[in-house]
């Protein structure tokens, strides 16, 4: 753990594969990045949510897999070889309509950013039932990201259920019918919410097989799921199915309530990046990585890359003026002219 210096050129803020891969750039570019990691709780931890995944068989360069922990210990020494200083703490509060930005930390500590590099990431959403955080947890066949861990071998010819009516849960479920026996996907009223063509899709699969007007109320098996208690939302009836894999799939909340709306964001909470394969956000100088910009794809090695642009986004804003830059509609920097307004496109 470091200390951080009063101002600092990077501040980035989360450890996941976008806050390191960001880290590693950075250092490298000689800009003395400094991350909080995070301080962890219940459901994130420093390193995000590879964290909670156990093998990851998707991330080029490990052609026999590597453990979600492991990769995130990898990725954080190669950001520490360079330099990178970190702490685990939150940041609580930032304050970005000053210059350099102000951010607190969880631990009491007040630091001036250059830059910015926010990559916190998104929480995928449990059902907070008895027997699922422990089986989660300890690869006991219950996953909320079905293209991670679907393709287990653990997965193989089993029934294998689907929890949300929403697209994920469409798109989990047909997934999973490559590997699977069966696909139940339970969800709790009588129609989906997914768009119709997704829900088509999922509904004509012979595969597929959808339990309406059920919620999960109990994870069943001791070291490796057996099943699961249901109950009906409609006649209040309990049973029980069997299972071999659980997938959650009903949404995700991006962690961006510490930014108390200084950032624009989308109906769902995420940080928009308006231009096109740039990562500046609404406020020049500040950067976003990750799933904390990305809801559509949300995987490690696209966090990575993220990650990867937006350090360098800010080791140009810096090199071509900083503050005394804004960005035209390509993303090209723009630099204002003295005693000017900058001007978009000019
Ligand atoms: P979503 O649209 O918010 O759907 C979440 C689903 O989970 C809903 O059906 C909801 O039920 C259910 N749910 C929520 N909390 C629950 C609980 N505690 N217990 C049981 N069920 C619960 O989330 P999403 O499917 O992740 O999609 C998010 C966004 O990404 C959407 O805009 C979606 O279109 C987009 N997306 C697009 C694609 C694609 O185009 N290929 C793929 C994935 C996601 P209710 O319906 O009853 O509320």
């Amino acid at each position: 753990m470091s200390e951080v210096r009063e101002r600092e050129k990077v501040v980035i803020v989360g450890s996941g594969p976008a806050g390191w891969t960001a880290a590693i750039y950075a250092a490298r570019a000689q800009l003395e990045p400094f991350v909080f990691e995070g301080a962890g709780s219940r459901t994130m931890i420093p390193g995000g949510q590879l964290m909670f995944t156990t093998e990851v068989e998707n991330f080029p360069g490990f052609k026999n897999g590597i453990q979600g922990q492991e990769l995130m210990m990898e990725m954080r020494e190669q950001a520490l070889r360079f330099g990178t200083r970190s702490v685990w703490e939150d940041i609580v509060e930032v304050d970005f309509s000053t210059y350099p930005f102000l951010l607190r930390s969880s631990g009491g500590k007040e630091v001036r950013a250059d830059t910015v590099i926010v990559a916190t990431g998104a929480n995928a959403r449990w059902l907070g039932v008895p027997g699922e955080e422990r089986l989660a947890q300890s690869g006991g066949g219950v996953s909320a990201c079905a293209v991670c861990d679907g393709a287990l071998p653990a997965f193989r010819d089993k029934v294998l259920a689907v929890v949300g009516g929403g697209d994920s849960a469409m798109e989990d479920a047909l997934y999973l019918t490559k590997f699977a026996r069966e696909v139940l996907i339970i969800h709790r009223r009588d129609e989906f919410r997914a768009s119709k063509i997704m829900a088509e899709r999922a509904l004509a699969h012979p595969k597929i097989r959808v339990l309406w007007n059920k919620v999960v109320t109990e994870v069943l098996g001791d070291e490796y799921i057996t099943g699961l208690r249901l109950k009906d939302t409609v006649t209040g009836e309990e049973s029980e199915v069997e299972v071999g894999g659980l997938f959650v799939a009903i949404g995700h909340t991006p962690n961006t309530a510490f930014l108390n709306g200084q950032l624009e964001l989308n109906e769902q909470g995420y940080i928009v990046t308006p231009v096109p394969w740039r990562t500046v956000t609404s406020v020049p100088g500040v950067f976003a990585a990750g799933d904390v910009m990305d809801d559509y794809y949300r995987q490690a090695v696209t966090a990575a890359g993220t990650g990867c642009m937006a350090a360098l986004d800010a080791e140009r804003w810096l090199a071509h003026g900083g503050p005394e830059e804004t960005y035209g509609t390509t993303g090209e920097p723009v630099v204002a002219e003295a005693g000017t307004e900058a001007s978009e496109g000019s």
